[in-house]
């Protein structure tokens, strides 16, 4: 069984109140943690209606039964940032985000970003910093792609998403982007998720390339404990032993999540498939398996791209793919679950 306090709670007395009722808790977050106040009542507890907990001054919810990932099960199904509803319910619209493999330029991110709030997409990706297979490939611009991501982003009035790919570059990712992407490379890296709960901010949680739904849930629940309001998983493919596509697109996980688990999935057919010609179907697959939204990778001349050309976009694609997604919205199963 796990307690939600709401905002005007006095913790201790909460705990207090639901101790003297026979009960053992366990805060489910860290110490000073921002976001919402949980307690986990421990098994062998004594057996107290929940109705009766309900009535306690400050207890704004009791989930009952048995609880794996309890942080990510208390989370509410979507998630709002600036504006736009994120999840897997009938009131969220699938949402698009979209940008460039990496921030190559000024130039370059101002472009994209015309060309996508054009095309009304609310979130514009983009790598600063680069979390490369191969030390000598780019690894991106750093903090001056950060300010120039920020600045295409708000004249286009978009959110930003990008990438800390470690605990120092955290702080910098933090200050300018609404959503702080966990890269696949590093959802195995605990200190970068428990820096990445603490920061405040939303986190968009890549599934490592070789991770069980378990390790995936657990990561988001380090996430949680360390205070982030909400994370939202990305399912961006698996490593299989088949060479054909970059990575395979595990969409049963995405409908795992999405109609039992009930969290949002955003669905990252670019780096499933590192293709272009495949991206297309695979949104479309994405969404009627219950995705609340899809990452793409877009350039305005992906064979100059300096990181991810093959999977890169071109304009008319992501035009393309952007208004067939809204046309066809409304016949999407997720929307009827
Ligand atoms: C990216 O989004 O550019 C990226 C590096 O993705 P992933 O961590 O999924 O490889
Ligand atoms: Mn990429």
């Amino acid at each position: 069984m796990i307690v939600t306090l709401n905002d005007a709670a006095e913790i201790e007395t909460v705990r207090r109140a639901l101790v003297e009722r026979g009960l053992w808790v366990r805060p489910l977050q860290e110490p000073g943690s921002s976001g919402r106040v949980q307690f986990l009542v421990e098994e062998g507890s004594a057996s107290v209606p929940a109705e009766d907990l309900r009535a306690i001054r400050g207890v704004e919810a009791v989930a009952t039964g048995e609880v794996c990932y309890p942080r990510v099960r208390a989370q509410p199904p979507t998630v709002e940032i600036h504006g736009v509803r994120i999840g897997p319910t009938p009131d969220a619209a699938p949402l698009i985000m979209a940008g460039p493999c990496s921030v190559e330029s000024k130039e370059q991110i101002r472009a994209i970003a015309t060309r996508l709030g054009r095309l009304g997409v609310r979130f514009l990706r983009g790598g600063a910093y680069k979390a490369r297979t191969r030390p000598d490939s780019f690894q991106g611009h750093g903090a001056a792609a950060l300010g120039w991501l920020r600045d295409a982003a708000d004249e286009q009035g978009m959110s930003v998403v990008t990438e800390a790919v470690g605990v120092e570059e955290l702080e910098p990712v933090a200050e300018v982007t609404d959503l702080v992407q966990i890269g696949s490379r590093n959802m195995h890296n605990t200190p970068l998720l428990k820096a990445a709960g603490r920061c405040g901010k939303p986190v968009l949680l890549k599934r490592g390339m070789a991770a069980t739904l378990d390790e995936w849930l657990h990561a988001a629940e380090y996430c949680l404990s360390h205070g982030a309001p909400a994370v939202l998983f990305c399912e961006r493919g698996i490593r299989s032993f088949d060479p054909s596509t970059r990575n395979v697109l595990d969409l049963g996980a995405a409908v795992l999540l999405a109609h039992v688990y009930r969290q949002p999935v955003i669905v990252d057919p670019s780096h499933a498939a590192g293709r272009r010609d495949l991206i297309a179907p695979l949104c479309y697959a994405a969404l009627a398996a219950g995705a609340a939204g899809l990452m793409l990778e877009t350039h305005d001349d992906p064979g100059r791209a300096l990181s991810d050309g093959p999977q890169a976009l071109h304009a008319d694609e992501i035009a393309a793919i952007v208004g067939a997604v809204r046309r066809a919205e409304s016949r999407y199963s997720r929307r009827s679950s």
